[in-house]
């Protein structure tokens, strides 16, 4: 089932204090079966938006429809979407079974069902041997996966999925990203997967969403969002690490900005090559080096080979090639 948001706006009024404008004008789509990620910085609406789709806040203005039926004034309940939040909201009395099963009989579906439901979606996560735990027996990632077969149980035409790695520890949040993926790809069911992390956004989004101040600055496919970024804030959001953006008149670019991937910034010897700098900082990752080159007022990154790292404080030169450079107007947003 396809999800559309068009045009979702809204602004939290807490008495006393000045109105949050959460979101502003948010169009998304995802299609049927697709994984759209909406990735952003902190406070830049996405689990307000995630909300609207659940129906657990209401837009101001704008429309949100679900499998091409109008569902903005809708419940949660007569949604058909199950979201899974960051911090899990398991019940602590309950077993992991009914803790799985809770929201299928809470409708009141037959216990034999139910129970087949559960071990089904228990063993899609790799967690039947967990089924008589409490949630304090389990490590974080059981957890995890007991609030995703509780979302997976339901059937529903659609996932929610608000930041539900973010508890777990790096080595962890890699395999399950791609756990997850493998099972949306199964399942086929239309996920919205927030998350703040960018490199989690380009494995795992079919599309990807970047919002900013509660405006999407960018939808499309991971692929052309890292090589069209369509203004300076994805530029500088995206990629480990991120474009160099400077000054376009420091790379002889001409007006407003201009953006080098640090892949295409070379050391050269001391005088040589187009720019000179003197070396700030160097980020040893053992297969290479990141380093960062004061040039005038600004600092470039550039990723060296371990052998060719200039070393702290050395002055250095650098190069690059025209092709490489990315131009932007002096308001952030790309040049066609
Ligand atoms: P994100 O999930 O991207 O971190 P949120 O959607 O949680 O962002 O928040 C967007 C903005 O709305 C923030 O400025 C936040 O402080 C504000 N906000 C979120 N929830 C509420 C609320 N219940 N009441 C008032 N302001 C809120
Ligand atoms: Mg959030």
């Amino acid at each position: 089932m396809s999800i559309f948001v068009e045009a979702v706006s809204k602004t939290y009024r807490v008495r006393r204090h000045e109105p949050v404008r959460a979101l502003s004008g948010i169009d998304l789509e995802a299609h049927d079966g697709e994984l759209v990620v909406v990735v952003g910085p902190s406070g830049s609406g996405k689990t307000t938006l995630l909300r609207c789709v659940a129906g657990l806040e209401h837009p101001d203005s704008g429309r949100i429809d679900v499998g091409g039926s109008d569902v903005t004034d809708l419940p949660p309940g007569e949604r058909d979407v199950a979201m899974v939040f960051q911090e899990y909201a398991l019940f602590p009395h309950l077993s992991v079974r009914d803790n799985i099963g809770f929201g299928l009989l809470a409708r009141r579906q037959p216990k034999d069902q139910v129970a087949t439901k559960v071990d089904n979606a228990a063993m899609l996560m790799g967690i039947r041997d967990a089924l008589d735990r409490r949630p304090a027996q389990l490590s974080g990632g059981e957890r995890q996966r007991v609030a995703l077969a509780r979302a997976i149980v339901r059937s529903p035409a659609a996932f929610l999925l608000d930041e539900p790695l973010s508890d777990l520890d790096a080595e962890l949040r890699t395999f399950m990203r791609s756990e997850i993926r493998a099972l949306q790809r199964r399942l086929e069911t239309t996920t919205l997967y927030v998350t703040h992390d960018q490199t989690e956004a380009l494995t795992m989004g079919d599309r990807v969403a970047i919002l900013r101040g509660g405006r999407v600055e960018q939808f499309a496919a991971p692929a052309d969002i890292y090589a069209r970024p369509a203004s300076t804030f994805v530029a500088r959001f995206i990629g480990t690490p991120p474009m160099n953006v400077v000054p376009a008149g420091l790379l002889g670019a001409g007006d407003g900005f201009a953006g080098l991937r640090p892949e295409h910034v070379r050391i050269t010897p001391d005088g040589a090559g187009r720019l000179q700098g003197r070396v700030v900082h160097e980020d040893a990752l053992g297969h290479e080096v990141i380093v960062h080159v004061a040039v005038g007022d600004e600092v470039l990154l550039a990723r060296s080979p371990v052998p060719q790292a200039p070393g702290l404080h050395a002055t250095t030169g650098l190069d690059y090639d025209d092709t490489d450079v990315y131009a932007f107007n002096a308001d952030g947003k790309a040049r066609p």
